[in-house]
């Protein structure tokens, strides 16, 4: 198998060039190329001597295939993407009014095993690569580019795809310097959102990340019913997860995340906001309520909508800035937790 190339940080690209005796200077020409528009147009290049040429055709640009595309009636696209080993992993596209956002997976199933979500249910077959993160991105984007209308705007992102992107982190790291590298994509920090069900060796990591934001899916306040939802939660409770947040820098205006799967009858009682309220009362923060996206065989119910507002309005009175998720693309099982390849 050739080298890599997609997925190169900068710097190990300079290492690439002055170890098979060229200028680190064509780093930054090979960034522009490589990443600064989502559809790549070859090499060939005035500037570059056909030596150089030869050497980048024989690293590996390639990246994942789009193996099957489902458009719901939200227009929201779901991408089954081909990966070397022919495993395949899902990418979903949102369209936005101003922005789409690429929702990225970070891993093939997941080690977490959380209990009411379908790709948990299938287990950890591999995390994905920088190239095959990075990859998921530009062929999401490119697509977009040729065929919506927002198109040619880069998309935000959303690591809320396949996988804990915590419990991958290193891979996690090189995709989001990357796709940040002024000299390449140059997405700001700001556009980018990892979602984690609180792997906290990770989350001791996050300021790595330099300044993304961060969606805490906390789904309870109640230690027994996250730790019924999310099985890893017993090794560590809400107080040391907190403590954690607690530590994270944020910029200004910057709030972190609270996701809340709702689920009937488990966590949508009064009592269930009164927990969330004195838990997230006094931090920076905003609730999002993600109504639970049936699966086949899953176990259980999604409250209905009179439910839902019901339960924003009592957090909302005890001082909780609360969001309800727009279910999209769930027609096509493309929405979080449905994704299972
Ligand atoms: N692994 C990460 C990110 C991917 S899941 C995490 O767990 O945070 C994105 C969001 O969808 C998470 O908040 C997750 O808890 C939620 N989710 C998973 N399955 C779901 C389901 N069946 N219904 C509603 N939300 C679900
Ligand atoms: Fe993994 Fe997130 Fe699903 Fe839990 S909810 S199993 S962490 S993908």
């Amino acid at each position: 198998m050739s080298d890599q190339g997609l997925g190169l940080t900068y710097n190990k690209l300079e290492e690439q060039l002055s170890k098979n005796g060229f200028s680190k200077s064509f780093a930054e020409l090979i960034f522009k190329k490589a990443y600064r528009r989502p559809t790549f147009k070859g090499w060939e290049d005035g500037r570059m001597s056909p030596k150089l040429l030869s050497f980048l055709e024989q690293l590996d640009w390639k990246r994942p295939t789009i193996l099957q595309t489902h458009q719901s009636s939200d227009d929201t696209i779901k991408f089954l993407f081909g990966l070397k080993d022919h495993r395949s992993v899902e990418t979903v596209l949102i369209p936005f009014y101003r922005k789409d956002t690429v929702c990225l997976s970070s891993q093939v199933g997941c080690a977490m095993g959380c209990r009411f979500c379908h790709t948990g249910t299938q287990g950890l077959s591999r995390s994905l690569t920088t190239s095959e993160i990075v990859g998921q991105y530009l062929a999401a984007w490119d697509w977009a580019y040729h065929k919506r209308m927002n198109g040619t705007k880069a998309p935000n992102i959303v690591f809320m795809g396949q996988g804990e992107p915590l419990h991958n982190f290193d891979q996690l790291k090189e995709s989001i310097d990357l796709i940040t590298d002024p000299r390449g994509l140059d997405l700001s920090h700001r556009m980018i959102t990892v979602s984690t069900a609180g792997y906290l060796p990770g989350l001791k990591r996050f300021s790595e990340l330099g300044g993304v934001n961060l969606a805490i899916s906390l789904h309870s306040a109640i230690e027994e019913k996250r730790r019924e939802l999310i099985p890893i939660s017993k090794n560590w409770p809400i107080e040391s997860l907190m403590k954690e947040i607690d530590q994270i820098k944020l910029g200004r205006k910057q709030v972190i995340l609270y996701e809340i799967m709702l689920a009937e009858d488990f966590n949508d009682s009064k009592e269930d906001a009164l927990a969330l309220s004195k838990l997230l009362k006094n931090r920076p923060h905003m609730a999002n309520l993600i109504p639970f996206n049936p699966y086949p065989g899953s176990p259980w119910k999604r409250p209905n909508d009179q439910k839902i507002e019901a339960f924003k309005s009592q957090l909302v009175e005890f001082g909780i800035r609360t969001t309800i998720r727009k279910t999209k693309g769930d027609n096509i099982m493309a929405a979080c937790g449905q994704l299972k390849t």
